[in-house]
Formats: structure tokens, sequence, C-alpha cells
């Protein structure tokens, strides 16, 4: 008898890689990867679970995402709806599914990313559940091995799904300082802010082969570029040739490998006590199902009522505006530039160096712009290189040994979109920026002065105060990028603009800014000393109060700060 259509359906399939159409059951059993042209297909997580882990052995967290919307995000459908669609279309409740198993005998707590679930992107809930899982590897001391596949941070969810990169890096930070392994595999596709966080920053990354992982995705760096994209361009065979990753893993391999490197760890003897004062304790569920509270009192004046997004946007980008390098001059005293990351480059889009606020020395870095055509060209449009995120890993690292407070000017559009800077490992300069801010044991105050763009800006901004100048703006995507993707042309800009909720009151109101610093009518442009000097007070306000908490203590509040954002998306089992 014949099959009917359907039932042919699901008998066989066809391979992307070579269109050769294939017995299921054969494919199934070749862990869904092509017997004629091996190409990987890509897992769901339930399935990836069962190829991974010893029969029967994963538990599964008891924490459940909640069902919120933090930002009433809407594009041409409001967000609660992709979200339950997404639910509907997997069958699971988030982007990632999170447990404790074994591999090979050795107890992992795992979290594995369904890109299946809109394409596996990092909202607050998917940090805080990869967050928690890391959490259940250091009670436990048990390695963490994370399966990741995303596109990248959750737009729907604005600058709170970029925070998520700060929360798990911080994690894994904690993992780090108590000798515990952590262990990332990447799978296709592993990019943008999941890619500058914990897929990179875990101490081996193992890229399943076929894998491709980037910061920047091809399509965008083929439109900024204009340029056509290396062979295998971002592919795991690339990322190792670069450098990038430890090993490139056929499926069929993957499960022993892991064991070999378990079995590693297990033998191994960690130092005896992880620094107590610096893993987080878990937050409580703030009431109102606002990730934090809103600060008590702004300092300075929040504007009135907030004039159209899209308006800021474009003051932000204000050519005249006063760029780091104008505040150095203006705001802080005895500028020393220092330069280079002393691994064969000196990116000119960061600069940082030695500087007096109020008499005080301490280390300043930040993204540098211009004032005219050449010299944002000369200074990449104050878009970082690897080199300009690695010259500010050194210059805070530093400042951490010479006990200098640090502070960082953040005014970006984002990280630098090309081919080079992907060769050179964008993701993991982010990633291990945005890691090691979390350990400093010094204050930290960071300023968004200008544009705060995405990953690029987070790596200059895991701070213990940030603040935010009145016409800055900061979020998790260019509204341009925003409109690409969800809206059906990019003249829709203004419209993201407006549901990113990127201006200083929004993210004031949010609880991720904790201080909006005013500007001259008109804008910093309008009057530049009058803006160095708003700035000036208001760093020295800040910094002030945190010179003499003991750097334990610090350590630990900043991680609190950023363990909040993801905390009332995730509740307890049974609590709904
Ligand atoms: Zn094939």
């Amino acid at each position: 008898m014949t099959a009917t259509a359907p039932a042919e359906e699901q008998l066989w399939s066809r391979c992307a890689g070579c269109a050769s159409l294939l017995y299921r059951k054969r494919l199934l059993r070749n862990l869904d990867v092509c017997p004629e042209c091996g190409a990987h297909a890509r897992l769901g997580a339930p399935d990836r679970l069962r190829q991974l882990v010893d029969p029967a052995s994963f538990v599964a967290l008891a924490d459940r995402p909640a069902d919120v919307d933090p930002i009433g995000f809407v594009d041409v459908l409001p967000y609660p709806h992709r979200l339950t669609a997404a639910r509907a279309g997997t069958g699971l409740t988030e982007a990632v599914v999170c447990g404790t198993a074994t591999i090979a005998g050795h107890r992992v707590a795992l979290a594995v990313m369904d890109f299946r679930f809109l394409g596996g992107s990092l909202g607050c809930a998917v940090g805080e559940l990869i967050t928690r899982s890391a959490e259940r590897a250091l009670d436990e001391r048990i390695p963490l091995v994370l399966v990741t596949a995303s596109g990248g941070a959750r737009m729907q969810e604005g600058a709170l799904s970029l925070m998520q990169m700060a929360t798990v890096s911080q994690a894994v930070a904690a993992l780090r300082e108590a000798g515990i392994l952590t262990v990332s595999v990447l799978t296709d596709p592993t990019y943008g802010g999941v890619a500058a966080s914990f897929a990179t920053n875990t101490d081996l990354v193992l890229a399943e082969a076929g894998a491709r992982m980037g910061f920047a995705g091809p399509r965008v760096i083929r439109q900024v570029t204009g340029r056509a994209l290396p062979e295998g361009f971002q592919t795991a065979d690339f990322l190792l040739r670069h450098g990038q990753v430890d090993m490139v893993v056929p499926r069929r391999v993957l499960r022993g490998r892991l064991a070999s490197v378990l079995a590693a760890a297990a033998a191994g003897r960690p130092p005896t006590l992880p620094p107590p004062a610096t893993t987080a304790p878990r937050p409580q569920t703030p009431s109102a199902g606002t990730p934090s509270a809103v600060p008590e009192s702004g300092g300075t004046a929040v504007a009135g009522p907030d004039e159209d997004p899209w308006a800021t946007v474009r003051a932000a980008r204000h050519l005249a505006r006063p760029t780091t390098l104008d505040y150095l001059d203006a705001a802080f005293d005895g500028f020393v530039e220092l330069h280079g990351d002393r691994l064969g480059a000196d990116c000119p889009a960061v600069v940082g160096g030695l500087a007096r606020l109020d008499g005080r020395h301490v280390v300043v870095v930040g993204h540098q712009k211009g004032h005219t055509t050449a010299e944002l060209v000369a200074r990449n449009f104050g878009m970082a290189s690897p080199a300009g995120h690695r010259k500010a890993l050194r210059l805070m690292r530093l400042a951490a040994r010479l006990g200098l407070p640090v502070v960082t000017l953040v005014d970006t559009p984002g990280a630098d979109p090309g081919v080079r800077a992907e060769e050179h490992g964008q993701a993991a300069a982010i990633a291990e920026n945005i890691l090691m801010m979390s350990c400093l044991p010094i204050p930290v105050v960071a300023v968004v002065t200008g544009e705060g763009g995405s990953g690029g800006a987070l790596a200059l901004a895991v701070a213990d105060r940030v603040l935010m100048l009145r016409n800055a703006v900061y979020s998790v995507i260019s509204p341009e990028g925003c409109a690409a993707i969800l809206w059906p042309d990019r003249s829709a800009a203004a419209q993201a603009a407006r549901a990113l909720r990127l201006t200083a009151p929004d993210l004031c109101r949010l609880g991720i800014v904790d201080e909006v610093v005013p500007e001259p009518q008109g804008g910093a442009q309008s009057a530049p000393a009058v803006a160095a000097e708003l700035l000036r007070r208001a760093v020295a306000a800040n910094l002030t109060p945190l010179l003499d908490v003991p750097p334990a203590t610090l350590v630990r509040r900043r991680r609190e700060r950023f363990r909040r954002y993801g905390a009332a998306r995730v509740t307890g089992v049974g609590v709904r």
C-alpha cells in the first residue's frame, strides 16, 4: 500500500546541503547528519539533549518563564502574540531548555538553546534560566555546558535583553573564580549578543561541524562594507583557523569529546574556595513585574513629557555633539593617553588613559567619534575593533591593579561590522570585557554620552553606576536595524525607535540607568562647556560614595544589579 502525501513527507526529507532525498529513519540514525554530504541539520533542544546526555538522566530546572512583555513592544504584531506562536510551534516555553544530566556518567548543569523559538533569541527569561543553570553548577560544583543557537538578543525586550549578556557572563565569571569548568558548544547559527557573551567567554569553546558564529551577521557586513565575504566566512573551520574555538567537532563525536573534557575536569583539583563576596545572591522577584525599583530620586532633572524618541536618536548622533576627547579636555584634568592592546594593534575608535576628576586620579576609557567626516573616518565612526575592546580591557585591568576608579564614556553606533573584526574575534573580545567588568574590584561609573549601541556599548558599561545624558540613547539594536528585521520596510526606523524604549528617561524607568544627566538648552552641542560641567558634576557625585565601599562589596552589588533584570521573568515551579 503506497503512503499518502503527508506520510511521505514524514518518511523522507531533503538535505539542505546537497538536496538529496533521504530516508528519515536513516537520517535519524545518523543524528540528523546527511550521509551523502555530511551537512549537519539544525536540532531542536529536545533532540540535542537526547543525543548528548545519558538516557533518562536529564532533569529540567523547576523554574518556568512567566508571561511578560517588559516594554510593551509592538511591531506589526504585538510581542505576546509572537511568544504564543513560538510556544505553540515548538512545544517549548522559551528558547532554552535547562537542567541537570549526566554525560558519560559526569554530572553537569546544561542549558540548550533552540533556534526554532524566536530565533533562539536571548530575552530576559532565557538569560535568567541560563543564569540559574550556572548557579546550579556553582551550588553543586559541577561543570556547566551551554549549547548555543541564537540570532542574538531579543529586540522585543529592548535594552533589558542586552543586559542579559552581563547577567549570564557574571554567572560564568563566578564559575571561573570557583575553578569550575564551563564549556560552550557553538551550533548553527550563533550570533549577536549570545556570541558576544556566554558562547565565547567560557573556558572551552567547541564548534559543531558546520556551525557559524560571529557578532555581526554576514548580511549586515556585506551591506556595510559593500564587499563579497571570504569563502567559508564565520564557519567553524574559519573560527578554528582564526584561533577562536578550541576544536571543530562532528556531531557523531560531540558526546565523546564532551565526555573527555569532563573527565579531565573531574580529575583536576580545583581551588577549594570561591571568593564568597562575588557570587550574587538570587534576588527576590520584584512584585510589580518591573525588573527593579525605579530610582527613588534621579538627583538631577528628568525632563517632563518625553519628546519623540526618533528626534532623540538624531540628537544623539549630532555631529557637533561633544566627543570623549572633548569631555576629557573640559571635564577632566591632566589626561595622559595610553595606547595599544599589546597584541598587535591600537584602535582609534577607543581612547583611554589616566586623568583626574576633581583632583582625584581615575582611568577613563571611551569611544571616540569626531566632528568632521575625516575625523569620523579616522576613528571608524566610534565603532571599536576587537583591538579597541582589548585596549579597554587592558586599561581597566591596569586600573584594578593600581586601585584607581574607572570612568567610561559610551558613544558608539555599535561594534565594527567588518570582516577583519570578525576574523580577530570580535564576539570573544566583547564577551571578555563584559565578564571582566563584573569582576573589577574598583568603582566603575559609566556614562552614555551619545549613542549606546548594543554589545559594543555594554562592553564599556557593566558598571556600579550607569548614567545617561538627556539626549543620549542606549539600545539593543539600532532603530534602522530593528525596522529592517521586524517591519516591512526600513523607513519604519522612527516607529522602531519608539518601540525600543531607548531614551534616558525610559531606561531610568526600567532601572537600567541610574540617573539622567541634564544637557544645556538645545543639547550638549549648543554649549559644550556647560555640558562638560554637568557631566563632571554627575560623575563626581556618583563616584564619591563608591570610593569607601570595600572591593568585595562593590563586586557583589554590581552583580546584584545585573542579576535583577531577568528575575521578574521567571517564576519558581508552581508559582504562576
Ligand atoms: Zn546532504
